[in-house]
């Protein structure tokens, strides 16, 4: 797939999960400390993706490796990087609780949360990316005009 292709797919995901949000594409690793979210491990991931849930942004990073895989390992890719900064948004209210909580504690809690995010974001990632692929949400994602 050409990166014009591979832009266009992540514009229709965007479209569908979150069209409130703005998603910035960069076939490159990521930079500094950010927080990221990653496809395939720690070691061999392929894409990751970081966010800022409070002005609804959203930065996905790709491997040029990953221009490489069929059409549908690449839908799961970007559904599953997509869909990571929609929970940030939810899961980040934990946040406040960090300055309140023993770190020991907050990072155990933080070890059992990315490990069943991932989970279900796979899970989710394979459905959606599976079944809706048509052109339309299937879950009602439209934007009402107001
Ligand atoms: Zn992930």
């Amino acid at each position: 797939m050409k990166r014009k292709a591979f832009t266009e797919r992540v514009e229709l995901w965007r479209r569908l999960l979150m069209p409130e949000w703005r998603v910035a594409l960069f076939f490159e690793e990521p930079e500094g400390n950010i927080r990221s979210h990653h496809a395939h491990g720690q070691d061999d991931w392929v894409a990751c993706s970081g966010s800022d849930p409070t002005i609804a942004e959203a930065r996905l990073y790709v491997k040029p490796e990953v221009l490489t895989f069929d059409a549908d390992q690449i839908d799961r890719i970007i559904v599953h990087e997509l869909l990571h900064p929609l929970l940030d948004r939810v899961l980040g209210h934990a946040e406040v609780l960090r300055d309140y909580v023993p770190p020991p504690v907050f990072h155990a809690y933080e070890q059992g949360r990315i490990a069943d995010e991932e989970e279900l974001v796979n899970r989710i990632a394979h459905v959606i990316s599976t079944h809706g692929e048509h052109g339309e949400s299937p879950y009602g994602t439209h934007r009402c005009k107001a």
